[in-house]
């Protein structure tokens, strides 16, 4: 009845975080509790036996006179002593409450995704994901719980450390040096997809900022400062945090899955998002732009065939991406992994089951990373079976990127729907990623099925302002076909 998660803060981060420090072990739980709507009590039954699960278990499972209250803060807040949160942690004793509380807090958004970095022990600049950074402060939590914490600082932190270091250790990530309390905000980032997605950053190392830079780019300037964008990022950062530490760890073991991950994963999204970025700043209104996709096409099939992938690997990626992108995980069927990961066939073998292991459902990790991926190599394979094709498959591919954007996940979590908000967001993204006006149509269509019932204004006429409009009749209808599909609009 120890450990308890603050609700009033990014709760979801947190659990994330603790889910990823016992080894994504299924015993993890929290439950409400009448007394008080603001905390959610963690629940541990442990399966998975290591170091850091050990140490949740004692956490949880200890009747410790003190609560250990965790509060996980956006990079913009501040912690109670009045420091900013942006990339740090902060552990202590809070007593304006009887029992007194352990009070744990710390940045759960890398700086703004920005990434946060600590000394190495050979003096490099290493990452500090927040899964270790809520590791270090628990040490300080335990520590206090148990009545063994020094006010000597650097020999406090020397002892923390060096726990922090047993989780590194097992995430497989470099050592921290226990004698060097440095840090701050840049360096190596570890945990956004797309803008900051560590995928990318550990399977293009050097090339990193370059890559990286552009992605941000892109994610800024398609969704711009919209709230509605914003708030579907942290959805997709939750999903995605739920497999990506797991795939991390295994990238470092091994470099073969790193070099099919990004052979066969990585660099084809980034093509594709550098496609539907220009897509959406000229591509739908310049006549030349399937030319130059085809042109582009051109260069990623010898590129394709000069690192030996053949027509066949497309075809099988392709129709095992579509699978997993409809939710059909269990491909166990195709499964004839041995562990040396160098066909697609086992690289699609080895994301089911990372797939099958996340504890959330994976919805818009579906719609951002897997539908898109799947497209895409089904075209590559079309264009390596038939070069001649070519021209067409550019054609198709710019309507890939329409219908793709036309699905984009509008179930907000976290956001009310108020016109206001409406009206600013969809006119941002009126300037960004719906430029297209066949896409706004196809948004202000969904929009009116899913809300039309539940906000308080006349969402109608607020889409038709913003040139949203669905398009509920077409030049031509006869009037008794008008009627009908006003009435349905
Ligand atoms: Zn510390």
């Amino acid at each position: 009845m120890t450990l308890w998660v603050d609700l009033t803060g990014m709760s979801d981060e947190v659990f994330a975080d603790l889910y990823a420090l016992c080894g994504q072990d299924g015993g993890l739980g929290e439950v409400n509790v009448d007394e008080d709507p603001t905390v959610a009590r963690v629940t541990y039954s442990q399966s998975v036996h290591k170091a850091t699960s050990d140490r949740l278990n004692t956490l949880v499972n200890t009747n410790y006179p003190e609560p250990i209250v965790i509060t996980g803060y956006a990079s913009s807040g501040t912690f109670p002593d009045g420091n900013p949160a942006s990339n740090n942690g902060f552990t202590f004793i809070d007593r304006k409450f009887k029992p007194t509380v352990i009070r744990v807090c710390y940045d759960t958004q890398q700086c703004n995704g920005a990434g946060v970095w600590a000394v190495g022990t050979d003096g490099s600049h290493i990452v500090f994901p927040t899964t270790v950074m809520l590791y270090h402060e628990l040490s300080h939590a335990y520590r206090i719980a148990n009545n063994t914490w020094v006010a000597d600082i650097p020999i406090e932190e020397a002892a923390v450390i060096t726990d922090e270091n047993v989780l590194r250790a097992e995430l497989g990530i470099p050592l921290r040096d226990i004698h060097n309390r440095s840090g701050g905000c840049g360096g190596p980032t570890y945990g956004n997809p797309w803008g900051d997605c560590f995928l990318v950053s550990a399977t293009y190392q050097s090339e990193q900022e370059i890559k990286i830079h552009r992605l941000r780019v892109t994610r800024d300037l398609l969704l711009r400062r919209s709230t509605l964008g914003q708030d579907f990022f942290n959805q997709l950062y939750r999903e995605y945090y739920t497999v990506s530490p797991r795939i991390a760890v295994d990238m470092r073991h091994s470099p073969a899955l790193l070099r099919i991950i990004k052979l066969f994963l990585v660099d084809p999204l980034l093509d594709f998002y550098e496609l539907v970025q220009e897509y959406c700043i000229r591509g739908w209104k310049d006549n030349r732009f399937v030319d130059e996709v085809a042109a582009r096409l051109d260069v990623v099939c010898a590129e394709l065939t000069a690192s030996g992938v053949e027509l066949q690997d497309a075809d099988v990626l392709a129709r095992g991406l579509a699978q997993l992108a409809t939710g059909h995980s269990n491909l166990i069927e195709i499964c004839e992994s041995n562990g040396a990961y160098t066909s697609p066939k086992e690289l699609l073998c080895y994301l089911s089951g990372v797939l099958n292991e996340s504890w959330r459902p994976l919805t818009l990790v579906q719609w951002a990373l897997l539908t898109p991926l799947a497209a895409y190599w089904s075209l590559l394979a079309h264009a390596l079976a038939d070069k001649a094709s070519i021209s067409t498959l550019a054609k198709r591919l710019t309507d890939t990127c329409v219908n793709w954007l036309s699905q984009a996940p509008i179930s907000y979590s976290s956001v009310k729907i108020e016109q206001d908000l409406l009206t600013r967001d969809l006119e941002d993204l009126a300037a960004g990623v719906f430029a297209n006006p066949i896409i706004r149509t196809a948004i202000g269509t969904r929009l009116l099925e899913r809300y039309k019932a539940s906000v308080e204004f006349d969402l109608w006429t607020t889409l038709k302002k913003l040139d949203y409009t669905p398009a509920c009749w077409q030049a031509g209808d006869s009037s008794d076909e008008k009627r009908r599909r006003h009435s349905q609009c």
